[in-house]
């Protein structure tokens, strides 16, 4: 880097949704000639991607932000919380600029404003397939931008809009970039990945010659062609989630859905203005593995919603029985600002939240346990993540980045990150598996 590249510190915040946001203004700024730099002290700049979520999003925002301007001095903040521009530039008066979520020209513009770009925009080459935060391994694949779904505890369509879908050749155009850069995991990504395509009525488009619609089927159809591992996630449970049953069987994409039910009472379903027949969901759940047996999945549950009583919650840990659900988180409701929920009588207070927590973590860790434990003596593919003093710490097609378990491979073999391996299942906890390469 010559020393007098521009130099930007940049801070990503919140989900994979921004991440991937962050990527592409990194990609951006790398491409005219910027350096990203990962201090405050050697940074001409600093940009802050925020979250706005839930409130302890909003706090760490808030403290990294106050942070920056302590350290460096020189911050834009964008993201999520950009769109409570009032509330931020209130509190930390001396922001360069405040953009909100997915305004990209609108940072590129205060970045150039505030730290012209080198003459050579050549100075840095980027890689065709943009710059990633994640490892070089794997990647998020964001392929819809916002929401027609309105639940009461969510904020997400007010800041990012209604649903609008990428044309699918763009989305398969960067997954074959993905697959030519050695990429060997695509996560499918976006607020509500089943409802793909609904925006644009499923408009035909062509991709190398074949017509293709752009709709959740064809679009996981079109992406197993790739040879490498696809993950769905954020799959709201419509009925036409079934359709990709079988192209899991065929082992075209992974055997995982990620299905954020958030509860399984019929009341809370409704104040969270969320569809769900807790039966309906059962007999789909029983479908599915009757298709596919190796199929995993994961959700997320919010306890202690305004309003859930006693039974509500019994009706949750009698569903997670019922269900028998691979991989599960939990969250204890939060309110966010802005949220329809806020206005809800009956709140629940923070102490039976905080039990009910417990009580499901509990419930749930048993039927974790058990699962995982029924794969000891199993073989499976394994993706190698990092090394460890131990050995290395690999992930299954059962385990996504950053949310799931992981494999612990013990053994003094030198394994390499980003391959696959063979290993056989040795033993398992609540959450972890453990194994030996196999012979
Ligand atoms: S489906 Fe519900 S929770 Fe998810 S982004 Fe849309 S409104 Fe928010």
């Amino acid at each position: 880097m010559s020393p007098t590249t521009p130099r930007i510190g940049f801070v990503s915040l919140g989900c994979p949704k921004a991440t991937v946001d962050s990527e592409q203004v990194i990609t951006r700024l790398r491409a005219e000639g910027y350096a990203i730099v990962p201090d405050y002290d050697n940074a001409d700049m600093v940009i802050i991607n925020t979250c706005g979520f839930i409130e302890s999003a909003v706090d760490e925002s808030l403290q990294t932000i106050d942070e920056a301007l302590q350290q460096n001095g020189r911050v834009i903040v964008t993201g999520c919380l950009g769109s409570r521009a009032q509330m931020i530039e209130s509190r930390f008066p001396s922001l360069l600029a405040v953009t909100g979520p997915q305004a990209r020209d609108q940072v590129m513009q205060a970045v150039h404003q505030h730290l012209p770009a080198p003459h050579d925009p050549f100075l840095e080459l980027v890689p065709k397939q943009g710059v990633r935060l994640t490892p070089r391994h794997y990647a998020y694949l964001k392929i819809s931008e916002g929401c027609n779904h309105r639940c009461s505890f969510c904020i997400i369509p007010s800041l990012r809009g209604d649903l609008t879908s990428r044309p699918i050749d763009q989305v398969l155009d960067e997954a074959q970039v993905l697959a030519a850069a050695g990429i060997r995991e695509i996560l499918v990504i976006s607020q509500d990945t089943s409802a793909y395509g609904v925006d644009c009525r499923y408009a035909t488009r062509f991709w190398q010659g074949q017509p293709l619609q752009t709709r959740f089927f064809d679009l996981a159809r079109a992406l197993g062609q790739f040879g490498l591992w696809i993950r769905l996630h954020y799959v709201y449970p419509y009925p036409h989630v079934g359709d990709v049953i079988p192209l899991m069987a065929d082992g075209a994409i992974l055997p995982y859905l990620d299905i954020p039910f958030q509860h399984a009472s019929k009341t809370i379903l409704k104040a969270m203005r969320r569809p769900g027949s807790r039966d309906r969901v059962l007999e789909r759940i029983t479908k599915w593995r009757e298709i596919c047996p190796e199929l995993v999945i994961r959700s997320t549950f919010i306890v202690g919603f305004p309003g859930e009583t006693e039974t509500d919650f019994e009706e949750l840990l009698d569903f997670l029985d019922c269900a028998q659900l691979d991989r599960v988180g939990c969250f204890t409701y939060s309110a966010v600002e802005g949220a329809a929920a806020n206005a809800l009588p009956d709140p629940v207070p923070a102490a039976v939240k905080q039990e009910r927590y417990h009580r499901f973590m509990q419930r749930q860790q048993v039927i974790s346990a058990r699962k995982l434990s029924a794969r000891i003596g199993q073989e499976l593919t394994v993706l190698v993540e990092s090394a460890t003093e131990q050995g290395f710490v690999a992930r299954s097609y059962a385990d996504a980045p950053e949310i799931d378990g992981l494999v612990h491979i013990d053994g003094d073999q030198r394994l390499s990150v980003g391959d696959f391996y063979r290993v056989e299942i040795t033993a398992a906890d609540e959450y972890d598996l453990y194994a030996r390469l196999s012979k």
